[in-house]
């Protein structure tokens, strides 16, 4: 794999931390737009889910996501 920004090999595997209050550490990504409920939060109801993976390039230091997985 190499960076789309910069040309470089050798990205780092890694994912998006989430060490908020509830959370299981890893960030998902969500199908559809935002949308917010009554208290500001966003609707997870019935969306689909995603794992993400970010790859760090040590050149650049640009990241690229996937979203690779349901979670
Ligand atoms: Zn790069």
């Amino acid at each position: 794999m190499r960076c789309t920004h910069c040309g470089e090999g050798g990205l780092e595997p890694g994912f998006v931390g989430d060490f908020g209050e509830a959370s299981r550490g890893f960030a998902r990504w969500v199908q559809g737009a935002l949308e917010r409920g009554i208290f500001g939060g966003a609707r997870l109801m019935g969306r689909p889910k995603w794992e993400i993976e970010a790859y760090r390039c040590p050149s650049c230091h640009h990241l690229e996501l996937f979203a690779a997985r349901r979670a």
